[in-house]
């Protein structure tokens, strides 16, 4: 009996050891592997519940400063759309739109959905937040968030969203699409230091996050939201005594 038992708890241990191993330990947004859970499910999951500058934020109480304009190099690009089980991914194929921030180039990887909003400004949420994860050749991180609201349609949206796959993992080719069409006239901004929004939530990422929202229609709203069945935002984390700057 006892030999049995050390048996299966070794099994036990092998697979639970093995599936660490495997491309993380999963994590969700309901039932156990809900946001509040994310730390305990694995030890790299850690700074999701230790980490003091953590991400998404209420953004409220903000520091105005002349802390220049976003220069923003956007166009036309090629790429595939997938949702990959945590939300609706785009990837470049040859990654050539970019940011300039504090003189460095951070080039823009991939981007996706939130639905509804992880930020909020004002303590205000939007149906759909997109984040452009830009990276420099440091490997820092830059995440820009352009908000949502209910309003006309995207042509863009309209162009990604019709080749999107209804089954997970399923990647769809696109060529030539406009990125630029994502972001408003207007791009002042708010910025902070903040983390990665999902495990393992590593901290140092620069957030930028643009005032004014853009508009999707509700036809788009509801595609997004049903490829997340319902929602995918992770709750806002304290802000811990950090600054928010504002232009
Ligand atoms: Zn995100």
């Amino acid at each position: 009996m006892k030999k049995h038992i050390k048996i299966i708890s070794l099994m036990m241990l092998t697979m639970a050891t093995l599936s660490q191993a495997m491309a993380g330990v999963h994590w969700g947004y309901e039932g156990n592997e809900l946001p509040e859970n994310w730390a305990k499910l694995s030890p790299e999951y850690q700074m999701c519940g230790l980490g003091k500058n953590q991400s998404p934020i209420n953004i409220s109480n903000t520091i105005q400063a002349d802390i220049g304009e976003l220069d923003i190099h956007y166009g036309k690009t090629s790429g595939n759309i997938v949702n990959n089980g945590h939300t609706v991914q785009i990837t470049e194929k040859n990654p050539n739109d970019y940011i300039i921030l504090d003189g460095q180039k951070y080039t823009l990887t991939q981007f996706h959905f939130h639905a509804p909003s992880e930020n909020q400004i004002n303590g205000e949420s939007f149906p759909v937040e997109g984040h452009f994860v830009h990276a420099n050749s440091n490997g820092d991180l830059l995440v820009m968030a352009v908000m949502f609201k209910e309003g006309s349609n995207n042509q863009s949206a309209d162009q990604l969203l019709s080749l999107l796959s209804e089954q997970e993992n399923t990647p769809a080719n696109f060529d030539s699409v406009n990125i630029a069409a994502f972001l408003p006239e207007q791009t002042h901004y708010y910025r902070f230091s903040g983390s990665l929004t999902t495990p393992p939530c590593s901290e140092g990422v620069t957030w930028i996050v643009l005032k004014e929202p853009m508009e999707l229609s509700k036809t788009e709203i509801d595609k997004f939201t049903h490829a997340f069945k319902h929602h995918n935002n992770r709750p806002t984390q304290p802000l811990n005594g950090r600054l928010i700057i504002s232009n």
